[in-house]
């Protein structure tokens, strides 16, 4: 015997309906429409448990954010968990986040045309091993004064023979890479050109492994670089939490989503096609080969949006590699390059552990500055946890692993045969965790130093 509709059931079925809708509209049909369709039809021809399975699976298939997670790993408790939900994920709105990509009329800066500078001795030695996961970008930073990202931007480019498939020549690139490098600020102990450049070498590191290698495509993997490149573009030092809550002109533009991260791309393409600044490192691209490559960046650094982390691991972790026809492989290579531009820019606590202390204490430094300015300024406090005050920065570290870094370096070096990264980034939360108890806030002082 069925049982009568309960509302939500009704509301299901509504929602398939679509099949009358396909009729009217000439044979447009989405395929989660399709998909529906059949599974109405097993439930019709079931009763009890099962057909109450599949109502309940055609719930949640009929969400409009399949991918958007319910977060419920970590009890309310969990005080470190929570404010990087607070303040990362959820960000103060409750609707799910959607992709942008128009363009900041309003920041438009003018492109730098740095000459080509010399590598001294000291660089060159610097740049040596930037194929391995060991490199020190902190110390190119200091010998390049400051110029690491167009260094060892360079020394990537040329191995990954980017000018040979943008067709474009050796200077051009060089010319774009430091006028990116330019619109970094040199400021924020973060979010500089440093960090874009560890970002680089990681996302390049990651493109090597063969697994990987296997299933990328070309363009997605130099797609993929130029990402990492311009990932954090004009970066403020400042999350989209406080641009939203300080009414930022950049908030209001993307409409409190992804406010950064559209910031950070659409004034990549705005810098590389301005008129006269002579950087436009894809005009020998046809346009067919430019929209794609402008398409897959887009998605890139779209996808280091923190706040939608679960859901493009969980994209990641449902692609199946196995047999798959070539339209499908060219949407793995695009899911497997957003999942490693991800990884490359949460890659701080994978690092030996010099580096990863003193990217952690980078960061912090950032953040201890928002805290202080949301408190001076009376508004919300984004992350209460990262007050100079009271702050724990080890409890930190390994509430950001719990929450974030370790589930996604396991499953990302599982594919890409990495696993001696995970291995270090469980020995770098052994010692944040052993170094809890004796942290005190005066060590808070002096991070940087
Ligand atoms: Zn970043």
């Amino acid at each position: 015997m069925k049982r009568s509709n309960t509302t939500g059931e009704a509301a299901i079925f509504r929602d398939v309906s679509l099949k009358s809708l396909k009729s009217q509209t000439g044979g447009i049909e989405a395929p989660i429409s399709e998909v529906l369709t059949m599974l109405r039809d097993v439930s019709s021809r079931v009763d009890g448990e099962p057909a109450q399975t599949i109502k309940d699976a055609m719930k949640v298939l009929s969400s409009h954010e399949l991918y958007a997670p319910s977060i419920n790993r970590f009890r309310d408790a969990d005080r470190i968990a929570t404010q990087y939900y607070d303040g990362l994920i959820r960000l103060h709105h409750p609707a799910r986040q959607r992709k942008r990509s128009v363009v900041d009329a309003h920041r438009e800066k003018r492109g730098s045309h740095g000459e080509r500078r010399r590598v001294s001795a000291d660089v060159k030695n610097a740049l040596e091993n930037d194929n391995c996961w060991k490199f020190d970008i902190l110390h190119l930073e200091k010998v390049s004064d400051h110029h690491a990202l167009s260094q060892v931007g360079m020394k990537v480019f040329e191995r990954w023979k980017v000018c040979d498939v943008l067709g474009c020549s050796d200077d051009l690139l060089n010319r774009w890479i430091l006028s990116i490098e330019a619109h970094y600020h040199a400021g924020n102990t973060y979010h500089n050109a440093t960090h874009a450049a560890d970002v680089l070498q990681a996302t390049s590191f990651f493109l090597d492994s063969s697994n990987v290698a296997t299933h990328v495509n070309e363009s997605h993997a130099v797609a993929a670089l130029l990402a990492a490149a311009v990932h954090d573009l004009d970066h403020p030092g400042r999350g989209n939490a406080y641009l939203i809550n300080t009414r930022q002109s950049l908030a209001i533009l993307y409409n409190d989503n992804s406010i950064l991260e559209n910031h950070h791309i659409a004034l990549a393409f705005q810098l590389t096609l301005q008129h006269n600044a002579n950087v436009n490192i894809f005009s020998n691209l046809s346009r067919e080969e430019f929209i794609q490559m402008r398409h897959a960046m887009v998605e890139m650094v779209l996808a280091t949006d923190i706040s939608r982390h679960f859901e493009y691991l969980a994209k990641f972790n449902k692609m199946s590699v196995i047999d798959v026809a070539e339209e499908q492989r060219d949407t793995n290579s695009l899911t497997i390059c957003d999942m490693l531009v991800k990884c490359a820019d949460i890659s701080n606590p994978a690092r030996e552990w010099g580096l990863c202390q003193r990217w952690a204490h980078r960061i912090v430094e950032e953040y201890f500055e928002q805290t202080r300015e949301e408190k001076e300024k009376g508004l919300p406090v984004t992350m209460e946890v990262f007050d100079r005050n009271t702050c724990n920065v080890p409890i930190t570290q390994c509430g950001f692993i719990d929450m974030f870094a370790r589930e996604a370096f396991a499953t990302f070096t599982e594919f890409a045969k990495l696993g001696e990264l995970s291995d270090q980034l469980e020995s770098n939360y052994e010692k944040w965790k052993l170094m809890t108890s004796q942290w005190t806030p005066s060590h808070n002082t002096n991070l940087i130093l």
